[in-house]
């Protein structure tokens, strides 16, 4: 289960894959399918941040946000506090 995501400028449209960023040069598929092989956005002008969301990336890439958040929240639920009892101690 992936909890990151990266995206990418392929072809006039935002790509997303899924997992940390690899390498320049490397081979990822996005979500919706495409073999593309990774680039890094240049300068922050650069018009390809601008390309607008592939559908099926966006929505995925989405659904991954969302799994973190949820991790995130279970995580932070069920972490011992100080002051908490001891797990051993549970039932005494
Ligand atoms: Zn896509």
């Amino acid at each position: 289960m992936d909890f990151t995501h990266t995206w990418l400028p392929c072809g006039g449209e935002r790509h997303a894959y899924p997992g940390e960023k690899r390498a320049d040069g490397k081979e990822v598929t996005t979500y919706c399918g495409l073999v593309v092989s990774v680039t890094t956005y240049g300068d922050p002008r650069m018009p390809e941040r601008l390309w607008p969301e592939c559908d099926t990336c966006r929505e995925k890439a989405a659904e991954c946000a969302d799994r973190r958040e949820r991790a995130v929240r279970e995580m932070r639920r069920t972490l011992h506090a100080y002051g908490d009892r001891p797990p051993c101690r549970r039932g005494y």
